[in-house]
Formats: C-alpha cells, structure tokens, sequence
C-alpha cells in the first residue's frame, strides 16, 4: 500500500510537469501526505509494552517535515518555559525541560535507525540537508540566555537543597552544559571565548587536514624484489593502490595503520621496514608547510585560555570535573600505576624476540620497526591458535541463549520471543523479547536484535536505547537493541562466528542489560560518562568463558559436544600474546595527553615536551607513542578525547577489579550477592542512547588481574 501510494506520487509529479494547476494540485496532496506520514514518526508510540516505535510504518519522505516540526514544537516548549513569568523553580524549569523535546526525540529514534540500519543514498541526503539544521537547533537551546537564566537561579537558588539527590544532580546536570560552554560569562569575556571557539574550530581542523595530507601524499611505491614476507592478500592490495595511484606495476605502501601495520609484520626487508616506519611515525612533523608542531602549541594555549575565563587552572581540570576520574591527578596515578608493568613486560617480549632474532644469526638489535615482525615470530611460536577450530564451537543461537542464561543468573532477567506480529521492526531479520525480572514478573522491556548485515546497515557492532527508563511522569520501560553484522547462514545452518566476534556480541549485551537496569526518575540521568560506560560491556565479556557457559553453549555445531579444555587453555593463554607492546604505546600516549593538557602551555614546544616527559617516563627505546604529538588527532583534531583518551583504561582497570572480586567470590562468576553488588552499580550510572563499536583494541586487553584479554587468531 505504502510503495503503491509512493509511486502514484511519483507519477503524478511527473505528468504534471508543466501544467501548473495540475503540478499545485500534486504538491498540496504531496504535502498534506507527507504531513500525515510524519505524523507516524512524531507520534506517541502505542500498541504493546507500554508503547512501541511505529518502524512498519516508517517512511522516508515524512522524514524532513517530521524533524522541522518536532525541532519547531521542542524550540516552542522551551521558549515557553523561558518567558514563564513566574519566579524559577525546579518543577516549572528543570521538569519542564526534561518533559520537552519528546516527539523530536521520537523522530530522532527513526533518524538513527535510518542512519545506522537502513541507510539508502535518498536517507544521506536529507541527512546531509537536516545535520546542520539539527545542529543549529541544539545551539539555540544552549544558547538562550533567557532559558539559562532560569536554569541558573535554581541551580543557585535556596529550593535546590530540599532537593533529593538525584535532583540535584539533573539541576547540576542541566546547569553546567551551558556553563561550561561560556554561558555564565558576560561582555568582553563572552566575546572572547566566542573568538577562542571560532579560532580552535578553524586550527583543530587544520590539523586534521595536515596529518590526512601526510597519510595521503606520502606513499611509497615499491618493486617486485621489495615484497619478501608479504602476504598475497597484501600484496594484491598493494599493486591495485599502486595502479590506482597511476603506478601500475608498482606496489604501493600507503602511509596509514592498515597499511604500516602489516608491512612492518611481514616485511622481511628490515631498511624497508625502517623506512615505512619513520613515514608514519613523522606525519605532521616534517618541518613542512603540514608541520603541526606550531598548532599544538596554539591549540594548548587557546584551551588553557578558555577555561581559565572560567576559572579552571587547568584544561583538564575543566575536562574530568563531570567525569569518573573528577581530576587530572587521579587520571594521572592511575596511568602511572599501570606502566611499570607495562614496561616490565615490553622487556620480556623484546627479550624473547631477540632470542630469535640471535638464533636466525640476524645480527641485529630489535628496534621500533622490528617489534612487529619479530611478534610474529613469537606469537607463531607460544601462541599459535587455530580460528577455524575455535569457531565451529561459536553458534550465534547459542550464544544468545548463553547470555540469556547469563543475564538470568546476574540481573534476574527473562528473556521470551514476543509473540511473532506483536513488535513491529524495521526488518524481517530483526527479532524482538521481551524482558521481565525473574522473581515478580514486572516488565523490565524490550530487547531487539538485529544480527545480519546487509546493504545500507553500518559496519561492526553497537548497541543503542529507542527509550530509556523513567518513572517521574509514569513508568516508561526500556527499549534496547544490539546490533552486528554476522553473514547470515544457509536455512537450517548455524551461523557460526568467530571469538573476536563472540566477545563483542557479550560486549554489546552488556551495553544493553545496563539500559535494562536503569532505575533513574529522569531522562537525562540516563546519560552515563565516558570513562564509566565501557565498563558493564567489557565486564560481560568475561562470562564466555565461565564453565555454564562453556559446557552448555560453547558446543559443536555438529556433534554437540563442548569446547576441549586444550583449546579453552590456547585461548586464555592467545589473550596475554604482546600485551606489553600495546599497553605501552597507549599508555605513553594517554599520559601525554593529560600531561599537555595539566601544564600552562605558555611557550611550549611539544618537540622538546615530549621528548623530556617520554624520558621522564622511562619509555622502552623499541616503542614508541600509539600516536605522536604531531599527528595525535584525538586529541587535536576536535576536542572528543582531550584529556580523555585515558577512558580507555579506567573502564578497563574497573572491568578487571571487577572481574577480580568475581573470580574470588565464594560462588565465583555466579556469585548471588555480588551479582547483586553490580546491579546496583550499574542502575546508578545508566548509558547514553548509542554505543559505537567495534571497540578499539585496547578496551579488549586485560591490564592487570587475571583473565582473559583479545585472542589475535
Ligand atoms: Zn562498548
């Protein structure tokens, strides 16, 4: 009906063309549909568990008109609270607020199912028309001063104390997003710190573009004799970047992690890998006109001035006040703590990569560009894993029915298919259950999967919230997905993945059942911080290798019987391969980080900065910074992971604590009261709305403690 309807529009444009009458006519009926549709998508949600997203009837040409009209109705709201005329309270503010902007928030549900699960080059351009618009649209609400104003007498206001204390933390929480963006300053600071922005938008941006031209211009072609050690696969690839690139017959190294990373594995000509190894290692630090070294002294100053108009001492004073770690210095120990080890195991593995290097009769010492190749020496030596082996134990129904039982005995859920029809979804491959709390059959919600990929769905794997929990203006129950991207099997056939995959499917479980516990009174308080949210997903992981899990889960596709105990021990044993290595270039580059952004960056040279707090540090001479200063773009390139990129590892170490206390306990991983103990945890601290992943490698290693980490099979 919905296509037939589709179509009849579509033709009717088409023969009116010129006939202007005619052509009206068909823009009024156009409209007056497309007013309807969006409807459907600005709607309430009704129908079951307390109301479902309408995605049977989601379509695309009301997506335009349906975001204008719930930005035009939440900018109304908001308007409305802030000319109320009545004195500031937390109800007619703050709840006002958190009550407002409900039907753009539905539409924005249907936004990010077609931005991630449904993508079609007529969805990316309205996306490329609505994105900008959406971001006008938020800067008119953080900029109203009026709104703030009001925000601000509560937060400082006499009413605030009687407050409970989730209260006050969404009135805190309310306040200091605008604060902390300039809102409280007035006159000639306001307008610097407007200038400030609008000069670190312009340099952060010119950073990114340096280090993209050194990825970009400096490639290196190769010839036929330079390929020792490559793989095919690699090496196909090289030659087609080559041609490309108008270097047919040539080969072509391309100065990125995806090319360097392999290269420097396999490469078996070692003044090659030198070379590729300094390439990328010197993106943005050439002395060039791509040079950065003079924007990251600026970037450092311009931030430092910002915050201190607030008055911060320090950019990462400002950045950690809302976080976990709440200071710098706390940030700090932690990473300091950590790197001893970390560099007490470098040692180790240069010293088995040297004992085969001695034995091959190399003659040389392992430098930067040799940790790789001879890593792979070792892993084939003490580690090697079969993948096709593990994998045929890995069935994705199994597993999802493992984290069932998982969830049932941690968080006292049930999980039950809804009855087919009941849930509408936004493809025939997504399924639906229904989640209840074991002992009193109360609703807890919904859980959506969507496992296969397909052509217009994102890559990797995520977990999301279509409505987080509530209960200040009635009980509203969760909805959360998970999301992959699994090659769907033959009919009949198990789908079977691989442990890498395996543990990013318990990964975005994790994600979700921590939406499920939610408890909090207020929308907002289900926004979670960045150095806590990893920390529920990463700790699911753990349970795939429990024995339940092992014993009733991980079983042959074929002869159903478990996983051998032997390849269980591979596993464990695969986790801990070159750990040293990759903690230590995060690490050397986490503290760097919180280093450039503790210190007043008056006249810094970040040449001469990094070399003296690298020694300081003791770095280990056979490894260098994941990411140098100059081309250091999490942290330079925008402000995400400024003074944040340290998250990482505060999740982890709060994941292997965890992990640690579960392992001791007198039940061990299925210990009823500690399990008890964390779903406590996890319903004070609730996630945002979206998830992205797959994670970067260093959220899967362990750093310390005794389980397992990444098997790299
Ligand atoms: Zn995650």
């Amino acid at each position: 009906m919905r296509g037939y309807l589709r179509s009849a529009l579509a033709l009717g444009a088409a023969i009116s063309v010129g006939a202007c009458a005619g052509r009206n006519a068909h823009v009024d009926r156009a409209s007056t549909v497309a007013a309807m549709k969006s409807d459907v998508l600005l709607a309430d949600w009704s129908g079951p568990y307390g109301g479902v997203p309408a995605f049977d009837r989601m379509d695309l040409g009301a997506l335009k008109p349906a975001l204008e009209a719930g930005m035009a109705e939440s900018l109304s709201e908001i308007d409305a609270i802030a000319r109320n005329p009545e004195p500031p309270t937390f109800e007619n503010t703050i709840l006002a607020l958190e009550q407002s902007g409900r039907a753009l928030d539905r539409v924005l549900t249907y936004y990010g199912i077609w931005s991630s699960n449904r993508s079609t080059p007529e969805f990316r351009d309205v996306q490329k028309e609505m994105a900008p618009k959406l971001a006008e649209y938020r800067s008119k609400v953080t900029q109203n001063v009026a709104l703030f104003a009001r925000i601000r007498a509560v937060q400082e206001g006499r009413e605030r104390a009687s407050l409970r204390p989730d209260e006050q933390r969404l009135v805190w929480l309310r306040y200091d997003e605008p604060a902390r963006n300039g809102a409280t300053l007035e006159g000639a600071a306001q307008e610097r710190y407007a200038a400030i922005d609008k000069r670190l938008a312009e340099i952060q941006t010119e950073f990114a573009n340096n280090v993209l031209a050194d990825e970009e211009g400096d490639v290196q072609y190769l010839k036929q004799d330079q390929l020792g050690g490559l793989p095919e696969s690699f090496v196909q690839a090289a030659a087609a970047a080559a041609a490309e690139r108008g270097h047919p017959g040539e080969y072509a190294i391309t100065n990125t992690r995806s090319s360097m990373d392999p290269f420097l594995t396999f490469s078996s000509a070692r003044a090659l890998r030198e070379q590729v190894w300094r390439t990328y290692y010197s993106r943005g630090d050439n002395g060039d006109e791509h040079d950065n070294n003079a924007r990251i002294a600026e970037i450092l100053a311009l931030r430092h001035e910002r915050v201190r108009l607030l008055g911060y001492d320090n950019y990462a004073q400002w950045r950690l006040e809302n976080r976990m770690a709440k200071t710098p210095e706390r940030a700090l120990a932690l990473l300091r703590a950590v790197w001893p080890a970390a560099i007490g195991r470098v040692a180790q593995e240069v010293a088995d990569m040297q004992a085969i290097a001695d034995a091959e009769g190399a003659g040389i010492r392992i430098a930067p560009w040799d940790y790789r190749h001879y890593a792979e020496k070792v892993r084939k030596a003490k580690y090697d894993l079969d993948s096709n082996e593990v994998k045929q134990y890995l069935q994705l129904d199994k597993l999802r029915e493992a984290m069932f039982f998982v969830a049932g005995e941690l968080f006292q859920f049930a999980f039950t298919p809804v009855p087919a029809g009941t849930v509408p979804v936004f493809h025939e491959d997504v399924r639906v259950w229904e989640v209840k709390e074991r002992r009193s059959g109360t609703l807890v919600g919904l859980w959506y999967l969507d496992p296969y990929a397909r052509p217009g769905k994102r890559s990797g794997a995520w977990a999301s919230s279509y409505r987080g929990h509530e209960t200040f203006d009635g009980k509203r129950t969760v909805l959360a997905s998970n999301n992959s991207n699994f090659i769907k099997g033959a009919p009949g056939e198990a789908v079977l993945i691989s442990w890498d995959d395996a543990r990013t499917l318990f990964h975005e479980f994790g994600h979700a059942l921590h939406a499920l516990s939610s408890t909090v009174a207020y929308p907002t308080l289900n926004g979670g911080v960045r150095d806590y949210t990893e920390f529920q997903s990463q700790l699911l992981e753990r349970w795939l290798l429990t024995d339940p899990v092992i014993e009733s889960y991980l079983v042959h596709h074929r002869t159903g019987q478990p996983i051998p105990a032997e390849l269980v021990a591979k596993i464990k044993k695969a986790a801990t391969f070159n750990q040293g290595f990759e903690t230590t270039e995060y690490l050397a580059s986490a503290l760097m980080d919180l280093r450039y952004h503790m210190v007043d960056p008056a006249g810094i040279d970040p040449d001469a900065f990094e070399r003296a707090e690298l020694a300081e540090l003791g770095m280990p001479a056979e490894v260098v910074m994941r990411h140098r200063s100059p081309h250091f773009g999490h942290i330079f390139s925008s402000e995400g992971y400024s003074a944040g990129y340290y998250g990482y590892i505060w999740a982890d170490v709060l994941t292997s604590d965890a992990a640690e206390a579960f392992a001791e306990a007198p039940g061990g991983f299925y210990d009823a009261a500690l399990a008890s103990k964390l779903v406590a945890v996890s319903v004070q601290r609730t996630t945002p709305s979206i998830r992205p992943c797959p994670l970067p490698w260093w959220s899967r290693r362990e750093t310390h403690g005794k389980s397992q980490g990444r098997i790299r099979a």
